[in-house]
């Protein structure tokens, strides 16, 4: 597989556990989809809801390094991180440390979570009238 940014043969290479493909030259790695959820479940519980993926996806000119079409550079569940991904989602490109800000984001959301669920909730209920359970209501708001 080549490198979306320039072209060099990606290298197979550990992440965190995980066997990535990562660029010599730029340090970019790609990752299927089951590695990316892997490695945000390492910080945070797949149970818990992680909200909406793709925010304001665009083309960009690279071609995914696994099937060629050009790939959509989006706002990674809409945090200030943008990267980019197959049109099909069989993966992601991370540019160089940006798989550190993808768990840095996960821990943050996980303790906002854990700090905001009441607030949330009781946000929610006013919008809806309060129906649903606990859960529900968490699955509206991250929908
Ligand atoms: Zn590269
Ligand atoms: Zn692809």
């Amino acid at each position: 597989m080549l490198c979306p940014v320039e072209g060099s043969e990606l290298q197979h290479a550990k992440l965190r556990g995980l066997e990535v493909d990562r660029c010599p030259d730029c340090d970019g790695e790609y990752l299927d989809h089951d590695q990316l959820t892997e490695l945000e479940d390492q910080v945070f519980d797949h149970d818990i809801p992680k909200g909406t993926i793709h925010f304001g996806d665009h083309q960009v000119e690279h071609a995914c390094p696994h099937c060629g079409k050009q790939m959509l550079r989006f706002r990674y569940r809409g945090w200030p991180l943008e990267i980019e991904r197959c049109p099909d989602e069989e993966g992601y490109w991370l540019d160089k440390g940006e798989e550190k800000h993808i768990r840095d984001y996960m821990k943050e959301r996980k303790s906002r979570l854990a700090r905001s669920s009441s607030a949330e909730s009781a946000f929610d209920k006013w919008r809806h009238g309060g129906s649903g359970g606990f859960f529900q209501k968490i699955k509206n708001i991250f929908k």
